[in-house]
Parts: structure tokens; sequence; C-alpha cells
């Protein structure tokens, strides 16, 4: 399934043979130093070969809450696309898109054409990528709905299409799941009939071997684990407990009551070696799992899909910022009727969200101290409120207040109305499918041997623009300006490559 592409790179720094596309790249930094009271800017040039491997896997997903509304909707846009369907709705005739999807629906600018125009590409067709229609899908949920009835209950998908996919979805079964009643909302339990039983470990223990059984079924060379279960609340983290890698496997065997069931469903794709994305906002990656990934060299990421209103605002207010305008506050309403709403309604889950999405705008903050004294930060609160009426609708309403020139004051206010599951299923997609591509790119200094070849780090952080507060490795950065974190995937697919970075300078069109 190698891809064969639809442009080459012509450039003696890149090779294409069978098996990689190999590309030696200057990237380059500006490494800054004090020097009494002057800072001193280097320009840092490393030179490095990067390898992407151009077989794709087949590729299987399994998601954490399959008959959710999240898990049924990608479920059945991965179908509907597949099966190119088409339906009738009272405006026409619609047929399946990926809209939303930064993989499949947008397009990165590859450069300029031989008239000065700009030529943009698929972000698909940069590198080697999984195709969505190739992707084998399963999961577990501790309700045991079919996946064509949890389509109906989550009400999103116009009914012409949902006739059409029923079909499909009737067999498709969730497993059974783990559950503890105590780590998310009390409302929830009427759903809970089809949980596994047992202490942690044998919990544990289903959950690998259903991913085993999955991958041998199916003949898949790799599957990626994706939580999209509902919000839990956070859980302690404590020495002895869950700290250290040993600490939390010890705490799993003694069946400790504070190891949340998301922290068992990755502490289990660490140890089959399989991807494991968190797309809630509980802290599912304590830190002893964190530890536990990168012994085992496996990819985690995370946490929660960056959709709708957090993705507006680290729109705006990196604008804001970066205009030299003072946003001084943020005030947040949303309100939803689905199942996610109401799990939220209950204290303990809505704090979850609150945490994930109250550090949304720090790095815009710290990067002007222009405009912010050394501690100072705007007012930002968020409400969410559950109102079954509006149900998968949900309703965003932001108020930003900024300070401007000589004591005026600016106020922007954004309402947004939207499915929220329509916009994170194609997150879920993207995040799976740069998930994949990055496990085929390995990157080693120039001049070392193959043997210096390394990969990403565990903590997979490229995936951040997907995520509203993005998990990164220990001791490195947390970027939430939207515009930033795509150009690092941009640039991170051009330099595999070899291509330099889009600079958007444009000097060819700007000298005289
Ligand atoms: P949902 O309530 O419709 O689906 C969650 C599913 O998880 C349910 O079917 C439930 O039965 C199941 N579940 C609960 N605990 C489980 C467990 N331990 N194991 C297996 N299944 C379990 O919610 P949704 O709208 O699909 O959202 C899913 C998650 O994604 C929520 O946590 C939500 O906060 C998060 N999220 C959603 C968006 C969005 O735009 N839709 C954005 C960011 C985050």
């Amino acid at each position: 399934m190698a891809s064969k592409g639809v442009f080459l790179v012509n450039s003696p720094n890149i090779k294409y043979n069978n098996d990689f596309i190999e590309a030696d790249y200057d990237y380059q930094t500006t490494k800054v130093e004090s020097n009494g009271d002057v800072l001193m800017a280097t320009p840092v040039t490393t030179k490095l070969h990067i390898r992407t491997k151009r077989q794709v896997p087949k590729l299987g997903l399994m998601l954490v809450g399959w008959g959710g509304n999240n898990g049924s909707t990608v479920t059945a846009a991965l179908l509907a696309n597949k099966l190119q369907l088409s339906w009738e709705t009272k405006t026409g005739t619609r047929k399946a898109d990926w809209y939303g999807s930064i993989t499949q629906a947008s397009t990165v600018r590859l450069g300029t054409g031989v008239n000065g125009q700009d030529v943009y590409i698929p972000m698909s067709q940069f590198l080697p990528m999984v195709n969505p229609d190739d992707i084998v899908v399963d999961g577990w949920d501790i309700s045991s709905m079919n996946l064509a009835d949890a389509m109906k209950r989550a009400q999103v998908l116009d009914i012409n299409l949902q006739q059409q996919l029923r079909p499909y979805m009737q067999n498709m079964k969730p497993r059974p799941s783990i559950y503890f009643p105590d780590f998310i909302a009390a409302n929830q339990a009427s759903r809970a009939d089809n949980v596994i039983s047992g202490t942690k470990w044998e919990q544990m223990e289903q959950i690998r071997k259903d991913i085993r059984d999955f991958k041998d079924f199916h003949k898949l060379d790799q599957v990626i684990v994706l939580w999209t279960a509902n919000t839990e609340r956070f859980c302690d983290v404590l020495s002895g407990l869950n700290t250290t890698a040993e600490d939390l496997l010890a705490a799993i065997k003694a069946n400790a009551k504070e190891v949340s069931p998301s922290t068992l469903f990755a502490v289990s794709c660490i140890l089959e070696g399989t991807t494991y994305i968190n797309g809630s906002p509980q802290n599912t990656f304590v830190p002893g799992c964190i530890e536990l990934a990168q012994k085992h060299n496996v990819f985690i990421a995370g946490d929660d899909f960056k959709s709708g209103q957090t993705k507006l605002k680290s729109v705006l207010v990196d604008f804001l910022v970066s205009a030299g305008i003072k946003p001084v506050s943020i005030v947040s309403y949303n309100h939803l009727g689905n199942n996610d709403g109401k799990n939220l309604s209950a204290p303990q889950q809505f704090r979850s969200k609150e945490i994930s999405k109250s550090n949304v705008v720090d790095d815009m903050v710290d990067s002007n101290r222009i405009l912010y004294g050394p501690d100072e930060k705007p007012d930002h609160c968020v409400v969410i409120k559950y109102v079954p009426y509006v149900g998968d609708s949900k309703r965003a309403m932001d108020e930003y207040t900024s300070e401007i020139l000589l004591g005026g004051h600016n106020t922007i206010v954004v309402h947004n109305t939207c499915e929220d599951s329509l916009l994170a299923s194609p997150i879920i997609l993207d995040l799976v499918i740069l998930a994949e591509l990055c496990s085929r790119i390995q990157f080693r200094r120039a001049g070392e041997p193959d043997s210096g070849y390394c990969g990403f780090h565990s903590v997979l952080s490229i995936l951040s623009y997907l995520c509203k507060a993005p998990l990164v490795p220990e001791g490195t950065p947390v970027v939430n300006a939207l515009a930033k974190q795509r150009s690092c995937i941009e640039n991170v697919l051009r330099a595999c490559l070899g291509l330099p970075p889009e600079s958007n300078m444009l000097l060819e069109h700007k000298l005289h």
C-alpha cells in the first residue's frame, strides 16, 4: 500500500526508496542566553536525517465509549465516506464528507508556482497516510446498545443517513468495559449494563486480550485506542500510588481504589505496545502512567478534544495579545443537552472540564509581558449547564473584554451553535491518522549510524492542535495558540520531505 504520491521533491537532500522517504534537513533554531543585561540570540543549525516509512499499516481503531455520541458518529462518518453515501435533506442531496478534518479536508501550501501563484495540496497527500476507508473500528462501552441504536440515541445524524447506515451498524456491539461508578456522574448508572467484573488487574488483562483478539481477528498491523467515554473526575496523585511506573503497577495489583478506568485502559495499551489517546479532560496520565509509556516506548497523547469554544479562544486571544491588545476578562457560558452534558452536570466531572478549559490562554499571556505583569492573567470563567432540549447542538457564548489604547475597552461577544459530535468526530480521525504517521517517522543527527535513529517522544505533543489541554513531555512548553500548533504539524510534514518551513515571507513578491 505504499502511496504513489502526487508530487516529488526535486532536491539532492531527499531520497525515495522502496521503504523510506529520507531527508537531510537543517533544523534551525535560535538559542537565547543572558549576558549581564543583554540577551544574546545565537542561530543554531542542527543537521538531521529524517526518514519516513512509506508502507502504511492496516490500522485498527478501538474507541472507549464506542456507543456514545462521538463514538457512534465517527463510526457512521467512517462508513458513510467509505460507502460514498448520499442522502436527501430538506435543502437537497448531501454527500458524505470529512469537513472538519485537517488531514482530509484541509490543504497545505506546497510552494510558489511558475507564474508566482500559491500551490496547495491536500494535507493527506503530503506524506503517505492511512486512508480512513481502510480503518477497522471496534470498541468498548458500559452500555451494551448496538451502534445503530446508539446512533439513533445520539440524535446527531440526518434520519435518511441513519437509515442507510443501520444495516452496517446494527451488528456492531461494544465490548464490556471497566466501570467504577465513583469516577463518572451517578446519573450514568442506568447505562451501565455491559461491564467487566474481577479485580483491577484482571479487568486490565481482559482489555489487553480484547486488543490482541481484535488485532488477530482482522489481521491488523497496528491498533490505536482512543478514549471518548465520559469525563471522569480527577483522581488523586499520591506518592506510593501512581507517581512512578512501579507504584502504579503495584497499586493496580493491590486493587487500589484511586486507579481510574481510563488509567487502566492507558496502562493496558502501554503494556500491549498500543498508542493511547485521551479525548476527555481527566488526569488519566498520572506521572506513573507517563513514566510507564516512556519505559515501553509507546505513544500517549491528550487531553480533551479541542473542538469548538476552546479552539476559537485559542485563535482569538492569540490574535488580541499578538496585536498588543490586552484581554482582561474572558467569560464562557455553555449549555448542551447530550449525555456528555448530563455527565458534566455533576460537580466533580464539571471540575475536570473546567480545569481543562482554564489554561488555554496561558502561553499567549506569558508571551507578552508588556501587557501583563509577572503574575497577572485575565479573569477567566467557564460555566457549563445541562439543558436536555438542545441535545448535541451545543451553545457556547463567550465575552472577551480587552483594554485598548489610553483606557478604552473593547468587548467582543461570540455566540456559537454547533453539533458537538460533528466537530469531535473529524478530530478523532485526525488524532488517529497523525498518531499513526508519527510512528513511521524517525530522526537521527547527521553523521550518526542507523542505530542512532529515534522516534518522537512517547508524549506525542505534535497532536496539541487537536487537544484542549495538550500533554507535553515534562519541562517542555505547552503551546495552545492554534496557528502555532498548526504550523508545527505543517512544518514537520515539510521537514520529512526536506522542504524548508513555511515562513510566509513571500519575499519573491515583495522585492523591488
Ligand atoms: P457520550 O456521553 O455520548 O458518550 C460517552 C460514552 O462513554 C457513553 O456511551 C457511555 O456509556 C460510555 N462510557 C462511560 N464510561 C465508560 C467506560 N468506563 N468505559 C467505556 N465506556 C464508557 O459523550 P460524547 O458526547 O460522545 O463525548 C465523549 C467524551 O468526549 C466526553 O468526555 C466529552 O467531554 C469529550 N469531549 C467531547 C467533545 C465534543 O465536541 N463532542 C469535545 C471535547 C471533549
